[in-house]
């Protein structure tokens, strides 16, 4: 493309509140051959819902979702947020906590009220060495509804199977469609375990999933889909986002999204829109087709 018809691409994508901070990723995103989204917080709305808990023997429920609430008020995640807005709701009244530990992409625990309380994913129980195979039923189940399974245990003793649930965003179907209808691939990478992710992504119509991804293996999740030399993009909002958006051929940062990830980002969608993508690809392609 030559410096003019890029000047008239990047200008018309502002109008469309589309900001390319580099003139290459116009030309870059004609090629994509996929496109690859983070699932929490850019193809969902990033703020989930406790939606059923269940406690096993003679635990108490309110008892366990109290301790579980109190020591999730230490943790940032959304998902704490989810539990502890349960535990309001019910106006259960929590406790301080003490040695609080946090396990990115695994769980956290601490002790609340002398109760040594652990919380989080299957990974996170089997590295404290508790068995949750009681519930893989349960646990198939909730995943195949889109909802994200986690485990409690209190004094090392598994105490509850909890799930929480992530409303996909109104307009992520569109958007997978539309990108569909631009013969491109669709791809979702996600920290949540294989079966939600898998149920999530029927859904919306997506082709790819890489799922039980760690925080800091976005990258290599980038590299596995570019196999092939394939031309990837990849869109995503969170700081754990900001390393895969340098790695793709193209970075698209959701604009609501966190400064660094913005910063890593070619492209950054400013009102947030996650159809912004598509305008994004069709100007890339249009710029290009000017210039034949
Ligand atoms: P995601 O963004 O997909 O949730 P994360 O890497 O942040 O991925 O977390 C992976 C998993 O670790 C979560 O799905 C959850 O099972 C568990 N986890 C992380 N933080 C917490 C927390 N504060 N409370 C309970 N579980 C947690
Ligand atoms: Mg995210």
């Amino acid at each position: 493309a030559t410096p003019t018809s890029i000047m008239v691409g990047t200008g018309r994508a502002a109008e469309l509140g589309i900001l390319f901070r580099k003139g290459e990723a116009l030309q870059t995103l004609r090629s994509a051959q996929v496109v690859a989204l983070d699932k929490t917080g850019t193809l969902t709305k990033g703020k989930p819902e406790l939606t059923d808990l269940t406690v096993r023997g003679d635990f108490d429920r309110n008892e366990v979702l109290r301790l579980v609430a109190s020591l999730e008020t230490k943790s940032e995640h959304p998902i704490a947020e989810a539990i502890v807005a349960a535990a309001q709701r019910d106006k259960l009244a929590l406790s301080e906590v003490a040695g609080f530990e946090a396990d990115p992409g695994f769980g956290v625990a601490g002790t609340v009220a002398g109760r040594r309380i652990q919380v989080g994913a299957d990974r996170a129980m089997a590295k404290a060495g508790i068995d949750v195979s009681e519930y893989f039923g349960i646990a198939a189940t909730l995943g195949d509804e889109g909802k994200s399974p986690l485990y409690a245990a209190i004094d090392g003793q598994l105490a509850a199977i909890i799930a929480v649930s992530d409303p996909v965003k109104e307009t992520s179907a569109d958007t997978i469609r539309a990108l569909h209808d631009l013969g491109l691939r669709v791809a979702m990478i996600t920290g949540d375990n294989a079966r939600t992710a898998q149920a999530v992504a029927r859904r919306l119509g997506i082709d790819e999933v890489v799922s039980e991804v760690l925080p800091g293996g976005k990258v290599e999740a980038i590299k596995q889909l570019r196999a092939g030399n394939r031309t990837v993009a990849f869109v995503g909002d969170g700081i754990n986002d900001a390393p895969a958006l340098a790695e793709a051929d193209v970075g698209l940062a959701v604009g609501t999204g966190t400064d660094i990830a913005i910063e890593s980002a070619d492209v950054v969608l400013m009102s947030g829109d996650l159809r912004g993508v598509v305008n994004a690809i069709a100007i890339s392609k249009a710029t290009i087709g000017n210039i034949k």
